[in-house]
């Protein structure tokens, strides 16, 4: 069912509902809305030597050209996941020293570590996994909801398609809990990788370097003038940064300056601390990669794990480095993954707190911070996989 999956949402799906759009009845055509990940954005600017922005211009122009309507960023729906994770982490924090709820609370946005995490641990270890959705499927929700919304358009008139740094987002997409039983269609209906991306082009003959650059929508996009805004922490999304620096102020009034890493057993496996008169108050942790993450589920296990909050990531380097990044060619993947991460932090960064749209998008979207309806649109369940002798699965 999964390699099915993933070859329904390509780019010639995409381009199915481009050219069923026109000859259609306008009654029967659909709103299409790309949103492109900051991870792909990064890799596509290092293949052909461009700055991120003039990226997003280019890939903006390249998409309308060939009949998509709008082109979002998914940096923009971070900032409802990075706020919602560092609520989350210190209500949990504040119910465990009631012994109410599990820590560490292990960080959700990677879908390669959620399956392996239901299919291989389930029960045991749900309860410590945020329930705050990622950016993908924020961004499902914002497209699907309030943007549907403004356009007097029902869900199912709107296809949304996402570009991502890693083929496991096709099934995040997929999950029921991301599906819309009573208009029957998803919150992202299409996922395509970086490098799908890549070969559409080639496909097409063209190079992104000739495109002629359009302006980015005003909507759902992260720019201020003609700069694009990010957020601090590495290329998996700053998770742990940023619930780090506000549950210190929240829970302890500390004010987090600068950010130590100190490195475990290799790179891609890093502690933070926070500490007053020689206590440990917080303790962090990011995990990146299946050996790192194999590590960190023994030791929860065995009741050994002292961390408070860890980000976990399934690829090594996190996901500017994903697998369906765009491959290295003249040069190494090491050298290509530095320059990766080079025009991924050329960003300006900017805290998810101080965006004007986000709040406005709270009140008037989600009736308020902390609301019912905040709760229910930006949060998800996961689900234990239980293994018939056979070996069949039975439940997602
Ligand atoms: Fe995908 Fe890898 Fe990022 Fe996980 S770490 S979301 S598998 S690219």
């Amino acid at each position: 069912a999964e390699s099915v999956l993933i070859t329904q949402q390509s780019h010639e799906e995409l381009y199915k509902v481009l050219n069923f759009n026109k000859t259609a009845e306008p009654s029967q055509q659909r709103l299409v809305v790309i949103s492109v990940s900051p991870q792909s954005r990064a890799s596509l600017a290092a293949r052909f030597q461009l700055t991120p922005l003039d990226t997003a211009k280019k890939l903006t122009a390249f998409f309308k050209n060939r009949g998509v309507h709008y082109v979002f960023d998914t940096t923009f729906s971070r900032n409802f996941s990075l706020l919602e994770s560092q609520r989350e982490f210190v209500q949990r924090f504040r119910r465990h020293t009631e012994s109410k709820q599990a820590l560490p609370m292990l960080a959700s946005a990677c879908p390669g570590w959620i399956c392996y995490a239901e299919k291989t641990h389930g029960s045991f270890i749900i309860p410590y996994i945020s329930t705050t959705k990622s950016p993908q499927q924020i961004m499902g929700s914002l497209v699907k909801d309030h943007f549907a919304q403004q356009q007097h358009l029902t869900p199912d008139k709107i296809y949304h398609v996402t570009v991502m740094p890693c083929y496991d987002k096709k099934l995040e997409a997929s999950r029921p809990d991301f599906f819309n039983q009573e208009y029957q269609t998803r919150d992202v209906d299409c996922v395509i990788t970086t490098g799908e991306i890549l070969r559409l082009l080639e496909q097409e003959g063209i190079s992104l370097s000739d495109v002629d650059p359009a302006p980015l929508d005003a909507e759902f996009n992260s720019v201020s003038g003609e700069e694009l805004l990010g957020h601090q922490g590495g290329g998996s999304g700053g998770y742990l940064e940023h619930i780090f620096r506000y549950a210190a102020q929240e829970l302890f009034g500390i004010q987090v300056d600068g950010i130590t890493y100190k490195p475990l057993k290799n790179k891609d496996f890093q502690e933070v601390t926070l500490e007053k008169d020689g206590t440990i108050l917080l303790h962090f942790a990011l995990a990146y990669g299946f050996r790192n993450i194999q590590n960190l589920v023994q030791k929860l296990k065995r009741g050994k794990s002292p961390y408070h909050y860890v980000e976990v990531m399934a690829c090594p380097s996190g996901c500017l480095n994903g697998g369906g990044q765009i491959k290295a060619e003249a040069i190494s993947s090491k050298d290509l993954l530095q320059q990766i991460e080079k025009l991924y932090e050329m960003v300006r960064t900017v805290m998810p707190e101080t965006s004007p749209e986000i709040k406005e998008l709270y009140e008037q979207w989600l009736k308020g911070e902390n609301s019912k309806e905040a709760r229910k649109t930006l949060h998800t369940q996961y689900h234990a996989v239980e293994k018939m002798s056979s070996g069949f699965n039975i439940k997602w």
